[in-house]
């Protein structure tokens, strides 16, 4: 009889330990790494005198990119697919292919009265955080009318450049005066002072685009998350997209050196995010990429510099899968081999 309690004991204590280990995060951080392949992170690794971020995560995935249109994804594609689990043709902010509007996943968390954000090192109104708030048939030409969606969405931070296009546009409008009659605070540098209990704010930290590290944009990424965990951290939780945009211009350019310190800057922006979830025990971190660009390869390195010798198969973004890293509650979810628009559908089912 009393083998049977004990066999009853730990099959309760089974029960209930498996159920802790699916309980739905209250808060969730996207982090996109642009660009960012497992050659790109190989790299920053090899060339890193210390242990990068990404060794903390133990539940690892990878992504198939491809697009609706192509086997190579654009950002805004990818984005898409991330945002409102469809795949879609290259150049489409959250447009399906017949070029109707998507639903994006912010909105399910703001349907639900949750806190969102959305910080990248590009302007605000590129493909990646262009997707997590606004539509548009064509991204090449979708920076103001973004500006404009993004006044009426509801969200609670967006952070990074492209001043002009809520300031100095061609309809004259300026669009920092509605967003701060709408209760926004604005600030130009995430230096800058908020007041407390600031709970809708919009930092816009260049005219077009960050600079790159090289050129000294700092630590703007990792206070830029600060900045956001203050900002969003609250009862009901947040949703939170950062995009560490310039990994993709690195491969563009074929610049190795500007890959490397980019990936080095969004592993202290995972730092910080990680920092955060370590301490609540309620935070998922899924970080992962749209694509990989550059067909990026390391072939060896240099003795006498210490530096590597890489290469590129061409300027553009491949098709190579680009990997998963999770972390905290649901993290299980995003092991495995999927498509991106998984991404999105297993959010989903975490915020049920
Ligand atoms: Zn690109």
């Amino acid at each position: 009889m009393e083998n049977r309690f004990l066999l009853f004991l730990s099959i309760m204590l089974f029960i209930s330990c498996s159920e802790n280990e699916t309980v739905n995060p209250k808060n969730i951080i996207l982090m996109i790494g642009d660009g960012m392949g497992l050659s790109q992170i190989s790299a920053a690794y090899y060339q890193s005198n210390d242990e990068l971020c990404f060794s903390e995560f133990e539940d690892i995935g990878f992504i198939k990119t491809h697009s609706a249109s192509s086997i190579i994804t654009d950002s805004a594609a990818g984005a898409t697919a991330f945002s409102t689990g469809k795949k879609t043709y290259n150049g489409a902010i959250n447009m399906d292919t017949d070029t109707l509007p998507l639903k994006c996943i912010t909105y399910d968390f703001i349907d639900k009265n949750i806190k969102t954000g959305i910080i990248t090192t590009s302007s605000v109104t590129h493909a990646t955080p262009g997707c997590f708030y606004g539509n548009n048939k064509d991204r090449w030409t979708a920076d103001e009318e973004l500006a404009l969606q993004f006044i009426n969405s509801n969200i609670n931070l967006l952070i990074g450049g492209g001043q002009k296009f809520f300031k100095n546009r061609s309809d004259n409008r300026n669009l920092i005066d509605s967003l701060e009659q709408k209760g926004y605070h604005f600030i130009s540098s995430v230096n800058d002072q908020i007041p407390e209990n600031t709970d809708k704010l919009i930092a816009l930290c260049a005219p077009k685009h960050p600079k790159s590290i090289s050129q000294g944009r700092g630590n703007f990424l990792s206070q830029s998350i600060e900045l956001a965990l203050k900002t969003l951290k609250n009862e009901r939780g947040f949703f939170m997209v950062v995009e560490g945009a310039q990994i993709d211009w690195g491969g563009h350019d074929n610049d190795s050196d500007y890959i490397i310190s980019e990936l080095l800057d969004f592993d202290k922006s995972i730092k910080a995010a990680l920092n955060f979830a370590k301490n609540n025990n309620e935070t998922l971190i899924i970080v992962t990429a749209d694509h990989e660009t550059g067909g990026y390869g390391i072939t060896g390195k240099n003795d006498k510099t210490n530096k590597l010798i890489t290469g590129f198969l061409n300027d553009d973004h491949t098709a190579t899968m680009v990997p998963v890293f999770s972390y905290g509650p649901g993290s299980s979810n995003f092991k495995g081999i999927f498509d991106n628009t998984e991404i999105y559908h297993k959010i989903k089912e975490l915020i049920k």
